[in-house]
């Protein structure tokens, strides 16, 4: 079966699918009941753009962020607890599955920006802020923010597009005490990430996590992480701003649906046109060009 449609894995009932990833609670032996408190996350080969699900799939992507996200998730054990149980999972979703606490989820895209460009270059431009946060004068595409800016958007639901929120929203959404603890969890993560990818001549400009509350109410960082899907990665020698920076993320598809050589208007009510072989080879090698600089270790499916 391909990777684009919800498995039937044995011992696990299908709770899910977002647009890129497939949820499963695991059955328990005793009581032949799907449990509460665990998750199967499957990432699968979907890519997305602009919030539609591409086709065809990217081989290998699941598996690129699944080991990704474990890799960094290990690296930031100790600045904030994650929602990981055991990479011990069925055999048809190895390597791209991992079992998790099931967390009542925070309903906020908690983003972070340590470099100005896309959406928050277009609200710099128009309002010399981002998120409410006054910025210097005179920064273009690409330049490095003086410290991370937490710019968090709404969780829309399967075909709408995430909205971006103002602080007061996110305080008005989970209260003040929850909203400053994303805060300061989000933009530590990308501070810590930059500190770690720099040495690998990577910079993270942007990334989106997601946190979740356990039984006890502690704030766990859960989905991804610092991956190509949720975050830019731009090879830190050829960074320079005044212009759209060089990727190895998602950025090349986006780039590809807009230009002319898509034929695709995005403005339209028309889905996008598949991906010829040579963007979804050129995609999946960038994926695993950011595993392989990040992580120090060769990708083998
Ligand atoms: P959407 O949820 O809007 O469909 P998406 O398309 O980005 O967003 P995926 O990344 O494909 O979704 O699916 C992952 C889903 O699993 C997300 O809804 C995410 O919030 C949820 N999730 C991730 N980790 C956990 C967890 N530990 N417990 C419960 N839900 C989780
Ligand atoms: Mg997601």
């Amino acid at each position: 079966m391909s990777s684009d449609t919800p498995l039937g894995i044995p011992g696990y009932v299908h709770v899910y699918s977002g647009k890129v990833r497939d949820l499963y609670a695991p059955v328990d032996p005793a009581t032949v009941e799907a449990r509460a408190d665990q998750l199967l996350l499957v990432a699968s080969d979907r890519i997305s753009a602009f919030d539609f699900i591409l086709e065809p799939p990217i081989p290998d992507k699941g598996a690129v962020l699944t080991q990704m996200s474990l890799w960094w998730f290990d690296q930031l054990a100790d600045l904030v607890p994650n929602h990981v149980v055991s990479t011990d999972v069925p055999q048809e979703v190895a390597g791209r599955a991992v079992l998790v606490r099931r967390l009542d989820m925070v309903p906020v895209e908690c983003v972070a920006r340590a470099y100005l460009t896309g959406g928050g270059l277009k609200e710099y431009a128009a309002t010399r802020t981002v998120s409410g946060v006054e910025l210097p004068e005179g920064l273009v595409d690409g330049s490095r923010l003086p410290a991370p800016v937490f710019t968090p958007s709404t969780k829309a639901p399967l075909g709408e597009h995430d909205q971006p929120m103002t602080y007061a929203e996110v305080e008005a959404e989970v209260g003040p005490e929850l909203a400053r603890t994303l805060a300061d969890l989000t933009t530590a993560i990308l501070r810590r990430g930059n500190e770690i990818a720099a040495e690998r001549g990577i910079l993270l400009a942007d990334t989106k996590v997601e946190f979740g509350l356990d039984g006890d109410g502690a704030v766990i960082l859960a989905d991804e992480l610092l991956t190509p899907d949720s975050s830019r990665f731009w090879p830190a020698d050829e960074w320079e701003p005044g212009h759209p920076q060089p990727s190895f993320d998602k950025q090349y598809v986006r780039d590809w649906l807009e230009s002319p050589d898509s034929g695709w208007d995005r403005t339209g009510d028309t889905p996008p046109p598949a991906l010829p072989d040579e963007v979804v080879a050129q995609t999946r090698a960038r994926y695993v060009e950011a595993y392989e600089r990040i992580t120090g270790q060769t990708f083998s499916a």
